[in-house]
């Protein structure tokens, strides 16, 4: 029979922590031109940055995205200014009924200085675009952990985000001649998801455009080596894009991460030494006869579970829930999705939501195939004490055959022997 490969010590680990991605760029231009004819200048600032901020748990196969805090900024600025040194006016149109010479010798020479002048400024604005119908930054996060066997990994993150854009484009031309001026707007704006694209010309030349929003992603990967059970990056450069000229466009992006991996083991074992715990205690039958009512009987059992788990362990009890999953009258689960979001928010090892799952999914059991006496486990304690001993014994069979697969540190001959006894004892009564 082909042997079951032991999982490797890395894989098993809670990862918990923080990882960026930040892409920042800038540029600051400028440019001054002067010549005989023409003095000219332009310039160009943007600011840009993208981040996006992952808090996460879990281990490598069932990472879980906590929060993420997304980040999007882009500014830009750009002018360009060029004016001519003269421009020649024509002569007034009573100079013109005579003939050149004429000209020449009454009518100055109409020479303006300095000449005409053409500016022309934009700016442009991109920050995130948010509405009813996006997906939150969390549904448009991924994340993928793989640890191999000699310690190495390699970690992917890939973050979308939609973005809105405002562009405010102004081209002027002031005349030296007559001191008019011509100006053209160009302007663009951001519509809705549903709204049609178009672009606008008006009567005087001037354009607005409305587009959708745009789809941006930010992506890293980065390989590394595992040390003391941690992750650490600190803004490791990845990519970067270098300016070709003095003041051009630069960018980089870079990645922090943070993250601490924890051994579960521990935390799954106490879970499972609570339930062995809770299920001796709601098989004691002499509890079962001295409740005064079911009210009664769920404080005495709890009392007693927790002196077991004490005497057994000499501390108290994990307590990992404040959002409890149970079987309803219709042999439904209520609160799957609270509990396992609780697991995940508290950074706790998967099994254990899978641990209560199987418990409450033995009361869905008996719920549908033994309807009667599921109803009337819900105020009587003799009933209520053999369900909750058969559903406790499938979520320590759960956590117990995890640990015997991942935890080979922990000894579990003694509590495979606890747990059988509890095993024998209910089947006993079941069959009574
Ligand atoms: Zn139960």
């Amino acid at each position: 029979m082909a042997q079951k490969k032991p999982p490797d010590r890395l894989n098993r680990l809670i990862w918990e922590g923080t990882i960026r991605i930040k892409k920042s760029g800038s540029k600051d231009y400028n440019k001054e031109k002067k010549t005989t004819s023409m003095n000219s200048h332009s310039s160009e600032q943007i600011t840009h940055l993208d981040e996006a901020m992952l808090e996460i748990c879990g281990s490598a196969n069932k990472i879980f995205i906590k929060d993420v805090t997304r980040t999007y900024i882009y500014n830009s600025k750009k002018t360009s200014f060029k004016q001519d040194v003269s421009k020649h006016c024509p002569l007034p149109s009573d100079a013109m009924k005579h003939n050149i010479l004429y000209r020449e010798k009454n009518y100055p020479s109409n020479v303006k200085k300095p000449g005409d002048k053409r500016e022309v400024s934009e700016s442009t604005i991109k920050n995130i675009y948010s509405s009813k119908d996006c997906k939150s930054p969390k549904e448009m996060t991924f994340i993928r952990l793989k640890i191999y066997p000699d310690g190495k990994y390699q970690l992917l993150v890939e973050s979308k985000v939609y973005t809105e854009t405002k562009i405010n484009n102004t081209n002027t031309t002031t005349y030296a001649c007559d001191g008019k001026q011509k100006k053209k707007t160009f302007r663009v704006a951001t519509c809705g998801f549903n709204e049609k694209e178009e672009t606008i010309v008006n009567s005087e030349g001037n354009i607005v455009s409305k587009l959708r929003p745009k789809l941006l992603h930010i992506a890293a990967v980065v390989e590394g080596q595992i040390q003391d059970n941690s992750i650490v990056l600190k803004e490791k450069p990845l990519a970067e894009v270098k300016p070709k000229y003095e003041g051009d466009y630069q960018e980089t992006l870079r990645v922090s991460a943070l993250l601490r991996g924890k051994n579960p083991c521990q935390i799954v074992y106490n879970e499972m030494m609570a339930d062995i715990s809770w299920a001796e205690a709601f098989a004691k039958t002499e509890i079962r006869h001295r409740a005064r009512n079911i009210k009664n009987y769920k404080y005495l059992v709890r009392k007693k579970a927790i002196e077991i788990y004490k005497s057994r362990t000499g501390s108290d009890p994990p307590g990992v829930d404040s959002v409890n999953m149970r079987t309803n009258e219709d042999c439904a689960i209520d609160k799957k999705d609270e509990y396992r979001k609780q697991i995940m928010d508290k950074c706790l090892p998967y099994v254990l939501y899978k641990r209560t799952l199987s418990h409450e999914k033995e009361h869905v059991d008996q719920c549908i195939h033994r309807h009667t006496e599921f109803m009337q486990g819900m105020n009587d304690p003799q009933t209520h004490g053999m369900m909750e001993v058969g559903a406790y014994l499938v979520g320590i069979k759960k956590l117990f055959y995890w640990l015997k697969d991942n935890c080979v540190n922990h000894d579990l001959a003694e509590v495979e022997a606890v747990i059988n006894n509890i095993d024998r004892l209910h089947l006993m009564r079941k069959i009574k």
